[in-house]
């Protein structure tokens, strides 16, 4: 197949831009004039002044979680108590006898008058159905006085918080274990469920150009339901999986070793937590503030096994404090970790103090941020973290310390949606406010280099992903003009026009109008 007539961005600096690209089977075939018009009967596809880039890597989603979501009532953007309340009443009236209601998306910081939800306030629109609904950062959920019955009192676990009224009855809120633990044993959704969700998601994702993932639901058993997908032929993405950092002891028993795994579903990385967020004011800081979930020496430990295995580390870390002894970790801890050769990565480094920029690009520690979250957390960060802010999301600051930065949406905490987190990156809004700190904008080169070529070489697939080069995969997407070309502010407008995994088209096959 040959696509001709358009803008092929390559992302490789000695070879950016060809007009054509010659596909043969599953790869990349070469640029096109020499051989390639001898083939037999090249099928040709015009580009029509479009532009093609690599495929996008989503660096950092919870996808069945997301996809799930897809189907639960969504809280997003709710003014007020009450006007969440009111969507609620309209979503239990729907839910059969027997389920739960599911819910996401809320956020009290954005309630006004300012006030914390509670189990009563539920119970009034909820009757008996069990409730339970996740903050918008995952890190606090909000029950009703039937979902809390299944727990019979016994909520309370190392590492969470169980907010509680003057008389130390719960309110209703569980935050960080607390919540999680709860999750687990009374709301989790059966796997049918979660295959059913992701086989929409699928659809959703490469309509929105993505070709892989970096999905952090290993928790969950992603990996099942990345299996049963490929099985039933739905799954036309590739996956980078998380597996919880507790299961490393199982993991080196049964000798599985990052990158174990086809084409399609690897398993990549184990994935630990040093803190909580900024949105439930858990994230660790300097200050003294916020909520450990784990240790700088448990860190190191879960490195060291985790190396042993053959496995490296992402690890979630928000506050400066939680970003520091994550950094102090893996320092302690190289002669483990760097001989084999072993990719590790804070997750979000959102909160960082000046110094210790540097030592993420120093270590060899890739920080894998979220663009997305810079203009949509400003206002809680203007807040919470007033006077540190110089630090947070200092995506071009480290980049300049020469740090590897891949991007993610943290779906579905933002939208699943590359080029947005792309625009986020570059403009440093979302609406019609300036820039919030324009000096941490990156570039669009930079943006679409963290969101093709760095996430491919975190999964080690640096020499046949993430760039068009002969060789590799045929995993691009079809954008309708060519960004590079436009003015920051329109970068917005772009749209994907059509995705092609491994040199078949998943999503809007030509001829297109
Ligand atoms: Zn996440």
């Amino acid at each position: 197949m040959i696509l001709e007539n358009g803008t092929v961005r390559t992302l490789e600096p000695t070879l950016p831009v060809t007009r054509a690209l010659a596909i043969a089977g599953e790869r990349i075939a070469g640029g096109v004039g020499t051989h390639e018009t001898a083939l037999a009967t090249p099928d040709r596809v015009d580009l029509g002044s479009r532009c093609v880039l690599p495929g996008f890597n989503d660096s950092h989603v919870h996808f069945p979680t997301w996809a799930l979501a897809q189907r639960h009532i969504r809280l997003e953007g709710t003014a007020s108590l009450d006007d969440a309340l009111e969507r609620i009443e309209a979503a239990a009236r729907e839910v059969q006898p027997g389920r739960w209601l599911r819910g996401t998306g809320w956020r009290s910081g954005d309630w006004s008058p300012t006030v914390e939800p509670t189990k009563e306030a539920l119970d009034r629109v909820t009757g008996d159905t069990p409730a339970a609904l996740m903050a918008r950062d995952y890190h606090s959920l909000w029950l009703n006085s039937a979902a809390l019955a299944h727990a019979n009192g016994d909520l309370e676990v190392a590492g969470g918080v169980v907010e509680r009224d003057e008389r130390g009855a719960p309110t209703g809120v569980l935050r960080e274990e607390c919540a999680w633990h709860f999750r687990d044993l009374y709301v989790r959704p059966t796997e049918d469920e979660l295959v059913e969700a992701s086989r929409d998601g699928v659809r959703i994702a490469i309509a929105r150009g993505v070709t892989a993932v970096h999905d952090k639901d290993g928790w969950l058993g992603a990996l099942g339901v990345w299996q049963r997908l490929r099985e039933e032929g739905s799954l036309q993405l590739r996956v980078w999986q998380s597996l919880p950092a507790e299961q490393v002891d199982e993991l080196a028993a049964l000798r599985i070793r990052s990158g174990f795994g086809d084409d399609l579903v690897r398993v990549g990385y184990l994935k630990a937590f040093m803190d909580g967020t900024l949105g439930s004011q858990t994230a660790r800081m300097l200050d003294g503030s916020g909520v450990q979930i784990t240790s700088r020496e448990t860190l190191a430990e879960i490195i060291r096994s985790g190396a042993a295995a053959g496995l490296p580390v992402a690890v979630h870390a928000i506050g400066d404090l939680a970003n520091r002894e994550a950094l102090d970790a893996f320092e302690e801890t190289r002669d483990a970790w760097q001989p084999p050769g072993l990719r590790p990565r804070i997750e979000h480094a959102q909160c960082l103090a000046p110094e210790d920029i540097p030592r993420f690009a120093r270590l060899g520690v890739a920080a894998s941020v979220q663009f997305s979250h810079a203009p949509s957390d400003r206002d809680l960060a203007d807040r919470f973290w007033s006077g540190k802010t110089d630090g947070a999301y200092a995506y071009r600051s480290l980049l300049d310390a020469g740090a590897l930065l891949a991007n993610g949406s943290d779906a579905p905490i933002e939208e699943l949606d590359p080029w947005a987190g792309v625009c986020a990156g570059v403009l440093r809004t979302i609406d019609d406010r300036a820039a919030w700190h324009p000096e941490q904008r990156v570039t669009l080169a930079q943006a679409v280099q963290a969101t093709t070529v760095n996430p491919a070489w975190l999964a080690r697939d640096e020499h046949r992903r993430g760039k068009l080069l002969p060789g590799f995969l045929a995993d691009l997407v079809v954008l309708d003009r060519d960004p590079f070309e436009l003015a920051s502010e329109e970068l917005p407008r772009v749209q994907v026009v059509a995705t092609m995994l491994g040199g078949h088209w998943t999503h809007n096959p030509p001829p297109w109008e």
